[in-house]
């Protein structure tokens, strides 16, 4: 009798507990219901910013890539792969930096579960590196850039693609992802509109990198030339003697004022060049392929790293 009396005034406390969370939206009763977040691993820096951008704190994001090391050599470890494996969308760009994932994949289609795979090179038209004149390679054959999102149009349609996968995937939060890369489209467009007016009041249209190139479809977008050392995922170091003294013949003949470097780039080439060339200065043009960790830490986003780069391109146009 009395233990009938304690459970039938247990049930009325449940079932009074349970009305009281579906009317007030107290942080415990929250708790309660909170749903599972959605689990994405991406590559590099560019598409987990863009993710980041869609999703706020609405999903877990994973960047495979740590912040401040050498993207084109990326080897994934035991544990990444099981990240990979247990995700619920897995974000990767393809293209010659991204050739370790190829392995990866066909290791998971003998597993039963599989995450959603996203390779964001299919959302855009991809060019293969190229070899310019002047240039170091000692590979057979170029494979595909890529550094899609230099350019600013990529990169809003990568911002589609991963949006419209991403609401695919978790339709309660649809309305807030759709808004939030609508501004981040809107954030592209203006810093598109910032590198097109420095182009148009720019007097040159040659740009020279004393290092990899990974500016390609940057350059074919606003319609630059350019002449490197290296083509864009070349993991090269050291030019051979002609390239450097090709490159050392083109800034003297155009008075070409600035020579770039990339970011995490020992910069040799550059101060070859500029030593030789006291007229012409070295300055960072940063693809965001990857960042620092003190970027990574400090928040940096695409759009912050991108618009740091328009000041140099500003000196190098005139
Ligand atoms: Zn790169």
């Amino acid at each position: 009798m009395i233990n009938k009396k304690i459970s039938n005034t247990t049930f009325r406390v449940v079932i009074l507990v349970l009305l009281l969370c579906a009317a007030v939206s107290s942080p415990a009763c929250a708790a309660v219901r909170k749903e599972k977040k959605l689990n994405i691993v991406t590559s590099a820096f560019p598409p987990y910013d863009f993710t980041r951008s869609i999703t706020g704190d609405r999903a877990e994001i994973f960047m495979l890539l740590k912040p401040g090391s050498e993207p084109h050599s990326f080897d994934p470890s035991p544990s990444d792969i099981i990240k990979i494996r247990d995700c619920d969308l897995f974000v990767y760009v393809g293209g010659e930096s991204d050739s370790w994932v190829n392995g990866i994949l066909e290791s998971l289609s003998a597993n039963e579960k599989k995450p959603e795979i996203l390779r964001l090179i299919d959302s855009v038209n991809a060019v293969k590196d190229e070899l310019m004149e002047g240039m170091t390679s000692y590979e057979e054959e170029l494979g595909y850039d890529g550094h899609i999102w230099t350019s600013p149009a990529n990169a809003k349609k990568i911002v589609k693609t991963l949006s419209d996968t991403i609401c695919r995937l978790d339709r309660r939060n649809a309305k807030l992802y759709q808004r939030n890369a609508d501004s981040e489209i809107a954030r592209i467009d203006e810093l598109d509109a910032a590198f097109r007016t420095i182009v148009d009041v720019g007097v040159r249209r040659t740009i020279i990198f004393a290092d990899r190139f990974p500016f390609r479809y940057f350059t074919d977008y606003y319609n630059l030339n350019y002449y490197a050392a290296f083509p864009g995922c070349s993991s090269e170091t050291d030019a051979g003697a002609l390239t450097v003294s090709f490159l050392i013949n083109k800034v003297r003949s155009e008075k070409i004022p600035v020579v770039f470097f990339v970011e995490f780039s020992n910069e040799k080439m550059a101060d070859v060049v500029i030593s030789v060339v006291p007229t012409t200065k070295k300055l960072l043009l940063h693809s965001a392929h990857n960042v620092s960790k003190a970027d990574f830490e400090g928040g940096a986003t695409y759009i912050s790293i991108m618009k740091r780069n328009l000041e140099n391109l500003k000196e190098a146009l005139n």
